[in-house]
């Protein structure tokens, strides 16, 4: 899509001023029922395309992503342009820099058009944690988009951006993608920078991709990832073009699967994850089975981890150095009484933390708080924190082994198609449970992607699915190339 786009804008068929107009147009329309964005950034977008148009007509070359319009995930800072995490801590917040994400877009031309709905600090799997309210699934209004990038998955899905960035801590790309029948591409840990992305669990964040085709993700993994100085963990990407990768051939590919994970899903995903491997086999790839026996610890082992990492990262948000603070006004707004049922401003600094907290977080930030504090305590530490922490090491051993004989995983991506409004909210750990095929990656820092494989009919809807591929560390390229040459071969069919 965006390559055609690009030919589009070069041979002056059109200008990024007048599609920019049209994705605007689009939201406008649609919008109102989705709430993909939180916040729109017409000006800022306009001028870029503006820019990209100045440059055509002065007859300068310009790259594929330039003055293609898309959206990013609320969590990832730009510049002077509020940020809010999805949280009502951060309501008042604007972003004094830019992500390196987003500074890379930028710097590569790409219009952005503003950023987008998620759970509250990326903390969920429907965007029902949103502290401004969900999105809806744009295949179907009652049923949740996926999360926590589900503003993203929506916006692509609606046709409302063309790519949308978003970031994958136990799922949140994939998930989503898979519930709005787009590509979701989580990326190796490392492989894009985290600087200006709030921190959520540290260990586990990445920065990766939503798009209609497997080619356009490529093309945004190419403008958006490398080293960053302010980003330690990150590594070189050697100025790679993955979109270059994109072959459409697997015959020399080796594809691992676990019968397991097939074998107890719902007759018609597994129907569908049977299909897959059949056309992978037909057009020359080798399946493989194997055994990846601590993966089934993944899921618990995350719901440790993650929380403790959740209790020290969100310990900034205090009232003091960023967003919101209790205070007279909201207090009587909120018509509650302050931590220590005194009435006013707060009268020491605990007290200014703890109201803030108190009023400006929702339930499952603080929930996760709340049991990471309790893991990461003295006495519990060892039990909870330090063995899941070993568990993780396993995990990553089962892998390593794995990858020896095969070049990538395939696995479902969720157990189901998107579940409606309200179905997991007073349950989390059935929520929790939607994750169990994609946390694995993010326990292992590998990339993995989800790519659309047409529809399940449920409740009378036909509604879109996904597979997962898992590939190795910084191994996008093979991965995209499978992803890739699924998709081209869905066409010819
Ligand atoms: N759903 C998972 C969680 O709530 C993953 C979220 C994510 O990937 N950001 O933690």
């Amino acid at each position: 899509m965006i390559r055609e786009l690009h030919e589009k804008l070069i041979n002056k068929e059109t200008t990024s001023v007048k599609l920019t107009e049209e994705y605007f147009a689009t939201i406008e329309k649609k919008d109102k029922d989705i709430f993909a964005y939180l916040t729109l950034t017409k000006d800022l977008a306009m001028e870029q395309a503006a820019r990209v148009d100045e440059k055509i007509k002065n007859g300068e070359e310009i790259n594929l992503l330039e003055g293609i319009p898309g959206a990013v995930k609320d969590v990832l800072c730009t510049k002077g342009v509020r940020t809010t995490a999805g949280s009502k801590i951060l309501d008042n917040y604007i972003a004094p820099y830019d992500a390196t994400a987003v500074a890379k877009l930028k710097e590569a031309g790409a219009v952005i058009l503003g950023k987008t709905n998620c759970d509250e600090f990326a903390m969920g799997s429907s965007t029902e944690n949103s502290a401004y309210g969900p999105t809806k699934n744009p295949h179907d209004l009652s049923r949740v988009p996926g999360g926590s990038s589900g503003g993203s998955a929506a916006a692509v899905a609606a046709g409302e951006a063309v790519w949308a960035l978003g970031t994958d801590t136990g799922g949140s790309i994939r998930q989503p993608a898979h519930f709005c029948g787009v590509v979701g591409l989580k990326t190796t840990y490392g492989r894009v920078s985290r600087s200006g992305l709030m921190a959520m669990a540290s260990s586990f964040d990445s920065v990766g991709t939503f798009a209609k085709t497997v080619e356009d993700a490529a093309i945004v993994l190419s403008a958006i990832s490398g080293r960053d100085k302010y980003d330690a963990t990150s590594g070189d990407s050697f100025d790679k073009r993955f979109e270059d990768y994109l072959t459409g051939d697997v015959k020399d590919m080796k594809i691992g699967v676990v019968q397991e994970y097939f074998a107890n899903l719902e007759l018609g995903m597994k129907k569908k994850m049977e299909e897959v491997v059949e056309r992978y086999k037909k057009m020359g790839a080798e399946i493989i089975d194997i055994e990846l026996p601590y993966a089934k610890y993944a899921l618990p082992a995350y719901y440790v981890i993650q929380p403790c990492e959740v209790s020290s990262n969100l310990a900034r948000f205090d009232g003091i150095k960023y967003g919101m603070r209790a205070d007279d006004e909201n207090r009587s707004e909120l018509g509650k009484l302050g931590s220590l049922g005194l009435e006013g401003l707060p009268r020491t600094l605990l007290e200014a933390y703890l109201d803030t907290r108190e009023y400006f977080l929702g339930s499952e930030p603080k929930r996760r708080i709340m049991l990471g504090t309790y893991a990461l305590s003295s006495g519990y530490y060892d039990a909870y924190y330090l063995r899941a922490q070993k568990v993780r090491a396993l995990i990553k051993k089962d892998f390593e082994k794995a990858f020896k004989n095969v070049d990538m995983v395939l696995m479902p991506t969720a157990p189901t198609p998107a579940f409606k409004l309200g179905e997991k909210t007073d349950d989390p750990l059935e929520m929790y449970l939607s994750d169990i095929f994609t946390i694995t990656a993010n326990i292992i820092g590998a990339p993995a992607i989800s790519v659309p494989c047409g529809t399940l009919e449920t409740d009378g809807k036909d509604l879109p699915v996904g597979f997962q591929l898992l590939g190795k560390w910084f191994d996008e390229e093979n991965m995209l190339r499978a992803a890739d040459a699924y998709e081209k071969s869905n066409l010819k069919i």
